[in-house]
């Protein structure tokens, strides 16, 4: 990094590069100096992951591949999500813009598929999915999609916070077939094919919200959402929007490596803060 923002008040322009399945993603971003929170990182985030993603699909789609994802498709909004946490303080934040009387009505909408999912007998399992062994995630995860409760924010088959919405739901890409997701079982699970990444935007996002404040990793189920973000404290930080960025960019360049090791098929991208 060539800028020197303990000199500066001023926003500071950075470039980077980074490399992906073969592709050369360049951005400039003017960050701040002034101290930022993590949820403030979430627009430029969310522009990255769509623009990992789209590189990841062009180089998909070079071999044939091909997105099965389409409008008034919403399979995956009935699966179980799980959010950073940064993502639940926003989600909570924007629930109270919303207008009435959308605000109630997707609070009560919020509070109905909690109770489907106590019903289903799946709460505890729901509340604490860290706590679920690995080999009994899959099984879990399609037993709650077995009751087919839909999302909050799902309205006539669309999302209603489309710009906004999870990490986990701008990284479902299907690439095969459509109904493949919609009728999927423990016996059928191996039938859907989702993009391979290469990069995991969320989960350097994690790495930073635990290096500001050290805690085992949790992801917020999206039902409990609300409820987990009224019990937390404000979100305080004492570093700028520029100190964090380039944390988390060592992050993501650090995860993505040790997912795909040098002598593995995949390019690892490379990142530079110029
Ligand atoms: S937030 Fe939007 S895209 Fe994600 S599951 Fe809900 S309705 Fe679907």
């Amino acid at each position: 990094m060539d800028s020197d923002p303990a000199n500066s008040e001023e926003p500071q322009t950075v470039s980077i590069e980074l490399a992906v399945s073969g592709r050369k993603l360049k951005l400039q971003l003017s960050l701040s100096t002034k101290p930022a929170k993590l949820t403030d990182l979430l627009p430029t985030l969310r522009a990255l992951s769509d623009a990992l993603g789209g590189a990841a699909l062009a180089a998909a789609e070079a071999t044939g591949e091909k997105l099965s994802c389409r409008q008034k498709c919403a399979a995956c909004c009935r699966h179980l999500v799980a959010l950073e946490e940064t993502e639940a303080r926003r989600l909570a934040a924007l629930v109270e813009e919303i207008e009435e009387p959308w605000r109630s009505k997707i609070k009560a909408r919020f509070r109905s598929a909690l109770q489907e999912v106590e019903a289903a007998g799946l709460l505890p399992r729901y509340r604490e999915m860290e706590k679920v062994a690995k080999a009994d995630f899959l099984p879990f995860a399609l037993e709650y999609f077995a009751r087919r409760i839909p999302c909050p924010f799902l309205e006539d088959e669309s999302c209603l916070i489309y710009e906004e919405r999870p990490f986990v739901c701008r990284q479902y890409l299907a690439v095969s077939p459509a109904e493949n997701c919609n009728t999927m079982t423990l016996e059928t699970a191996h039938k859907v094919k989702s993009l391979n990444l290469h990069t995991d935007v969320p989960g350097a996002l994690s790495k930073v919200e635990r290096d500001l404040a050290p805690h085992p990793r949790k992801r917020i189920p999206m039902l409990m959402a609300l409820e987990w973000a009224a019990a937390q404290p404000e979100e305080t930080s004492t570093r700028s929007e520029l100190d964090l960025m380039h944390a988390f960019f060592s992050e993501l360049c650090e995860e993505t490596a040790a997912e795909n090791p040098p002598d593995s098929s995949t390019a690892a991208p490379e990142s530079s803060l110029l």
